[in-house]
């Protein structure tokens, strides 16, 4: 086996055709995960609370001994409706539980922002349920899944390779079934069309500047649904203001009651929902298309290592970064430059992109966020900022390939057009490179801002 030899998980997300019958079993067992996590998590509290060190295992065995029996758990007839719903959906929140408290933990220890996993609340969070892989089986067009039989599929599955698993989830009235798939190396990797060496910068007047000097415009479907959205929401915020001062509240619901169901308020409610699902299609779809471009028409793209949620602190500038979608698109970048085996260099933070002179390396002494464009004090060049940016990213990526040819393996810029090199090994290396230009102050600490990291997804 070679050593890069590593697994590539995709997932690919189906909408399913369900008959009501079916959506109503999606519901339940959905609702069923949720108040399965929500017992977990309070016994977990309870516990670690009264000194006892938790353990998702233990928890869980202790689950399956009161699921049957416990009052709490049976319906009027005093029967188990547990028993109605495939076991899957009950016992997989003890491991997503697992998951959320390590997680949590890591990043406490990291010094990260962290949060404890929290109780999930029914119209709130995701509804969604899990299926192990040899619960359920694809035929063509069509799943066969347990309790519930064959539903349809809008698309057969796109890979060919081992099922680890899949969950059904709910987005805006429609059930999808997300498949994950151990995708063999021969299908995974991507043939790229061309070997461009491109700089990105990202923005918000243009979501992508390529140091060619194309800009590509975001879709910005916030920004044009937001009329909307505020008349949806506000259609729906007046039935609920309704319905509360018809049950004699004011001010904030209780904990504990709810309203009575109403078929317009639920109308309403979707409404909202679709139009913030197809918000988030559009989104998904540009971020997408702009990802899969770059990674296969380049053999190294860099992008500057954002510090997003520093810029999301921004409130002016908080919703128009979050509408073009930063994290997302520097996330895509990195798992598809694996399949088409593209280099994606990723500038430091404190990397002055914006502020060295592409043509002479001059740094400019301060740039405003709403300068646009700047004359070179040195040389007299006049930039395009974004531009600009780009150009000093794209200088970045071509040193990161030429240390990377330097190396005695095989480099992806030797072979062009394959996907070839350790595209797929995920060992991640960093690759301390200098620049050639902005070394003009010679503080010293200019030239540790020229360290990067060539990641490999
Ligand atoms: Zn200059």
């Amino acid at each position: 086996m070679l050593p890069w030899k590593a697994i590539m998980l995709l997932a690919h997300r189906i909408r399913l055709e369900a008959s009501p019958a079916q959506r109503d079993y999606f519901a339940r067992a959905a609702g069923t995960a949720r108040r399965v996590w929500n017992w977990a998590l309070a016994e977990w509290q309870r516990q670690a609370a009264a000194g006892i060190k938790p353990n998702a295992m233990a928890l869980k065995k202790q689950f399956n001994r009161i699921k049957y029996a416990d009052p709490t758990w049976l319906d009027e007839q005093g029967q188990p409706w547990l028993r109605s719903i495939h076991r899957d959906a009950h016992a997989q929140p003890f491991a997503n539980l697992a998951r959320a408290w390590n997680r949590y933990f890591e990043q406490r220890r990291a010094g990260a922002p962290a949060h404890p996993p929290v109780f999930k609340k029914k119209g709130r969070c995701r509804d969604a349920f899990y299926l192990a892989n040899d619960k359920f089986r694809l035929d063509g067009c069509a799943a066969v899944l347990p309790k519930v039989g064959r539903v349809a599929l809008c698309e057969t599955l796109r890979w060919p390779g081992k099922i680890l698993g899949a969950s059904v989830s709910r987005e805006a009235g429609h059930w999808f079934l997300c498949v994950q798939v151990d995708v063999p190396d021969e299908t995974a990797r991507l043939p790229r069309s061309r070997d461009g060496i491109t700089g990105v910068d990202l923005g918000v007047s243009a979501a992508a500047t390529l140091s060619n000097g194309e800009k590509i415009a975001a879709r910005r479907p916030l920004t044009g649904a937001l009329r909307r959205l505020r008349i949806r929401g506000q259609r729906l915020s007046r039935k609920l203001e309704a319905a509360k001062a018809a049950a004699g509240i004011a001010g904030r619901i209780p904990k504990g009651t709810s309203l009575p169901v109403s078929e317009n308020r639920t109308k309403g409610a979707q409404a909202l929902a679709r139009l913030q699902a197809r918000i988030a299609r559009v989104r998904r779809d540009f971020t997408h298309k702009l990802t899969t471009r770059l990674c296969r028409e380049n053999q190294a793209v860099a992008i500057e290592d954002l510090n997003v949620s520093g810029m999301l602190a921004n409130a002016r500038l908080a919703r128009a970064i979050a509408d073009v979608g930063f994290y997302e698109i520097r996330r895509q970048l990195l798992y598809k430059a694996a399949r088409y085996g593209t280099n994606i260099v990723l500038a430091e933070r404190w990397y002055p992109s914006s502020k060295l002179c592409s043509n002479c390396g001059a740094k400019h002494a301060s740039l405003g966020l709403g300068e646009r464009s700047w004359t070179c004090a040195a040389c007299g060049a006049h930039h395009d900022r974004d531009i600009n940016a780009a150009i000093n990213l794209q200088r970045l990526a071509t040193g990161a390939l030429a240390a990377e040819t330097a190396l005695p393996v095989a480099s992806p810029a030797a072979t062009p057009g394959t996907a070839a090199g350790p595209g797929l090994a995920g060992g991640g290396k960093v690759t301390p490179v200098k620049y050639e230009h902005g070394q003009q102050d010679g503080s010293g600490q200019e030239e540790n801002a020229a360290h990067f990291c060539a990641r490999f997804c």
